[in-house]
C-alpha cells in the first residue's frame, strides 16, 4: 500500500548500503517508552536503541540541557578548553570511583582508546617488548565495527572480506577462568570482556566468574578493562554490571545512554597511573568532549542518579522476567537476564516472532538467531510491562 511508511521504507532502502535489517516500521516520533510511525500508530519500545535510551525518548531534563548548550556553544574542538568537559570529568569520576577520564564519540571508539591504552601501558609501564602487547577477548563478543572490534569478534560474518586483522589478539571462552589463565603471557596487556555479553544473547558469566577474574588479573598484573557501553549505566540492574561482583574494573568502557539517546558520546574512565600513558598528539577526536555532548551527558547521568534507574530496573526486571517465566510455552527455551536486561531464548528462529509482536504494537529485535532481547527504557511503568508481558503471551502461542 502507497502508505508513508512504505515511501520511507523504500527511499531508504534504495539509496543506503545494506548493512542493516531492520523490523518495517518508520519511527517519526517518540517519548519516554513509546514511538509512533507517520500513520500515528502507537509502539512500545523494547529495544531503547540498544541501551542507548535508558532514560526513555526525549527525557525533558535531558531535551533541556541540550537547547540550553545548543544556544551558547556546541563545539569547540580541544584545541581550546570548553566550560562542559571539566564538569563532566567530574561527574563520570564521581560515578566510577576512578580519577581519569578520555571522550569520543562512538562506542566503537572508545573500545580503540581503551586497547590503546592497555597497549601503551603495557610498554611504558610493565616494559612488554615492542609490538608484543596482547590482549585477551572473549568468544561471542560484541565491542562495535572498526578494525580493532572486528579483529576482535569471534563471528566469521563481522569479519568477512575485512582482513587483515589487526594482531596482538587471544580469544578465550566467556566465562572461563581456567582459560584466561592460560592465556595470559608476560606480554599481556589487558582482558577486555563485557561483563554482560548483549549482543551475543545476553549471557550473564557464571557467578564469581568477574571476581575472579579481576582477581587473576590483579595477580598477573594485567589490566582488567570492562566493556559497560551496553550493560553499564543502570540497565542490569547496578549503576555497573561489575557492581553485581563488586568488581571496580581497571577501565571502564562506557557510551550509548551516556548520551541520553540524544547525543553520540562515550568515554574510556581508569586511574590516572593508565590515562596518563597519553600525551598531546597521541590520540584524540574533533568532536569528543564537545561542549553540546558534554552537557546532554551531565544531564543523562543525573537522571539515572535522581531517578535511581538501577534500582528501578533491578524491581521492573525482577517483576518482568518472573511474568515471562511463567508463560508456559514449550518453544521458549530459556528467559535470563539481569534487570531489565533480558534475553528470552527460543528453540527457534526468533526472527518471525519479533514481526509478529511489531504488528501487535510492541518494538523488540532478535539478536543471533534465537534470541529475543527485551531491554525497554529504564522509566517503563509496571503497567507497560503487564500490557508488553499479554502480547508477548499471546504471540509466543500463535
Ligand atoms: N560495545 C558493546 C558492548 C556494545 O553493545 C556496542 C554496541 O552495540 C559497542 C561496543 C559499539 O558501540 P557503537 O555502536 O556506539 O560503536
Amino acid at each position: 500500500a502507497a502508505t508513508k511508511t512504505n515511501e520511507i521504507i523504500d527511499q531508504t532502502t534504495q539509496y543506503g548500503a545494506p548493512n542493516y535489517h531492520p523490523l518495517p516500521i518508520v519511527i517519526s516520533e517518540a517519548e519516554g517508552a513509546w514511538v509512533k510511525d507517520p500513520e500515528g500508530n502507537q509502539y512500545m519500545d523494547m529495544l531503547s536503541a540498544y541501551s542507548a535510551v535508558n532514560q526513555g525518548h526525549r527525557h525533558p531534563k535531558i531535551i533541556e540541557a541540550l537547547k540550553k548548550q545548543a544556544d551558547r556553544v556546541t563545539l569547540t574542538s580541544r584545541a581550546f578548553h570548553n566550560d562542559q568537559l571539566g564538569p563532566f570529568y567530574q561527574k563520570v569520576s564521581e560515578i566510577t570511583g576512578k580519577n581519569m577520564v578520555l571522550p569520543m564519540n562512538t562506542g566503537a571508539e572508545a573500545v580503540e582508546t581503551a586497547v590503546k591504552a592497555a597497549r601503551r601501558w603495557a610498554y611504558d609501564q610493565k616494559n612488554v617488548a615492542e609490538n608484543q602487547a596482547e590482549i585477551i577477548a572473549c568468544e561471542g563478543n560484541f565491542h562495535g565495527r572498526t578494525m580493532t572490534a572486528v579483529s576482535l569478534s569471534s563471528d566469521p560474518d563481522n569479519k568477512r572480506g575485512f582482513g587483515p586483522m589487526l594482531p596482538g589478539i587471544k580469544v578465550i571462552p566467556y566465562g572461563d577462568i581456567e582459560a584466561l589463565k592460560a592465556a595470559i603471557t608476560p606480554n599481556t596487556a589487558g582482558f577486555l570482556l563485557e561483563p554482560i555479553q548483549g549482543e551475543a544473547g545476553i549471557i550473564i558469566p557464571p557467578e564469581g566468574f568477574l571476581k575472579e577474574a579481576y582477581d587473576v588479573c590483579k595477580n598477573e598484573n594485567v589490566l582488567f578493562i570492562a566493556d559497560e557501553i551496553q550493560s553499564g549505566l543502570g540497565r542490569s540492574g547496578k549503576m555497573f554490571a561489575c557492581d553485581w561482583e563488586d568488581v571496580k574494573p581497571d577501565m571502564f568502557i562506557l557510551g550509548k545512554a551516556l548520551g541520553g539517546g540524544v547525543m553520540p558520546i562515550s568515554c574510556v574512565v581508569a586511574d590516572e597511573n593508565v590515562l596518563s600513558v597519553f600525551n598531546p598528539g597521541s590520540h584524540g577526536s574533533t568532536f569528543g568532549g564537545n561542549p553540546l555532548a558534554s552537557a546532554v551527558a551531565i544531564a543523562a547521568l543525573e537522571v539515572i542518579q535522581d531517578e535511581k534507574l538501577a534500582d528501578r530496573s533491578l524491581e521492573l526486571g525482577n517483576y518482568f522476567q518472573k511474568k515471562l517465566k511463567e508463560i508456559d510455552n514449550p518453544i521458549i527455551k530459556e528467559v535470563r537476564g539481569k534487570g531489565l536486561f533480558v534475553g528470552v531464548e527460543l528453540h527457534t528462529h526468533a526472527r518471525p516472532y519479533c514481526e509478529k509482536l511489531k504488528t501487535e504494537g510492541l518494538l523488540c529485535k532478535e539478536t543471533h538467531e534465537n534470541v529475543i532481547r527485551f531491554a525497554p527504557p529504564l522509566i517503563i511503568k509496571q503497567e507497560d510491562l503487564d500490557w508488553a508481558i499479554e502480547k508477548i503471551q499471546r504471540v509466543l502461542s500463535n
